[in-house]
């Protein structure tokens, strides 16, 4: 990804998309000191894109960093990025981090807070999965509880058993991988939350120790309105083999269609393709 033509916005100025480098002792690089988003533009617009920033600077918060921009100065970043690449459908990526300076230590607190927008086109996350049903592994790793690390942030640090997971999964022909948290309920995949469908009813893990996404509260609302029956609750392993349908949301996945966790398989139903088409539709309201 770094090879490229393109702008990228960082620290307040747009700059070539090669010249959009750090130095090596970056206090992120060794200490995971950062935060990030993952948002889509459809039709030239951000979905969600205030709440977006707003995610950014509470990641920030959440992990001890003050980021030096106000929402309003990351709204007119993103609007300037994805206007000097000319995009319409991307996919954006801002990043915050502790950069280089005077200390090269565990804490860090007279280095610069540093920031970047990057957007890039971006298809489907999952590719052909998002019609057939995505095939996903079950991870040995846990989500750890919120009294390990402040798992509510969309924080860098929280995705190295992520990254693991997936590799993991990719090795065994997989996808994704499904993750169980550090009690041993369903938790979400690496990079999406998950949802399930028995009797006509949706039943998803409660977002109390990782990332409440902005597509997961947006498809739940979608289903309210819909008149379906939603329960945000604890779901143990041995529910899995009951549940008819099963999806994947994010901002990167959008609605994806799950056809297989481990053993365990699902049809790609009713609800799940309307829930797809409806949410396909809703972002480019
Ligand atoms: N969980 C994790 C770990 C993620 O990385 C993401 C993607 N940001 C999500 C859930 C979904 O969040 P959103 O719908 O806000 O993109």
């Amino acid at each position: 990804y770094d090879d490229r033509d393109g702008k990228i916005w960082m620290d307040g100025a747009l700059v070539d998309w090669r010249d959009a480098n750090v130095h090596v002792l970056t206090h992120a690089l060794h200490y995971a000191s950062s935060v990030f988003e993952g948002e889509r533009a459809y039709n030239g617009k951000i979905f969600l894109s205030r709440e977006h920033s707003e995610r950014l600077l509470t990641s920030g918060r959440l992990i001890d960093m003050e980021i030096p921009w106000t929402v309003d100065q990351i709204e007119a970043a993103k609007t300037q990025v994805l206007k000097a690449n000319g995009f319409s459908d991307a996919y954006v990526r801002a990043v915050a981090f502790r950069g280089a300076g005077e200390d090269m230590g565990v804490a860090s607190s007279r280095n610069p807070v540093r920031m970047a927008i990057a957007a890039w086109e971006w298809g489907a996350y999952y590719g052909d999965a998002k019609m057939k049903g995505a095939k996903l592994d079950i991870s040995r790793w846990k989500r750890p509880s919120p009294e390990t690390i402040p798992s509510a942030a969309k924080a860098a640090g929280l995705y190295m058993i992520c990254t693991m997971s997936k590799h993991a999964a990719e090795a065994k022909g997989c996808s994704d991988a499904m993750m169980f948290d550090y009690r041993g309920y369903v938790a979400e995949a690496t990079g999406a939350n998950i949802f399930f469908v028995k009797d006509g009813e949706v039943h998803t893990p409660l977002a109390d120790c990782f990332l409440n996404g902005l597509t997961r509260q947006t498809v739940i609302r979608m289903l309210k309105e819909k008149g379906v029956a939603v329960h945000e609750r604890h779901i143990l392993p041995q529910e899995l083999e009951g549940f008819e349908q099963c999806w994947l949301t994010g901002t990167a996945a959008e609605v994806t269609p799950v056809g297989q966790i481990g053993d365990y398989t699902f049809e790609v139903g009713a609800l799940t393709r309307d829930i797809a088409e409806q949410y396909e539709r809703h972002v480019r309201s």
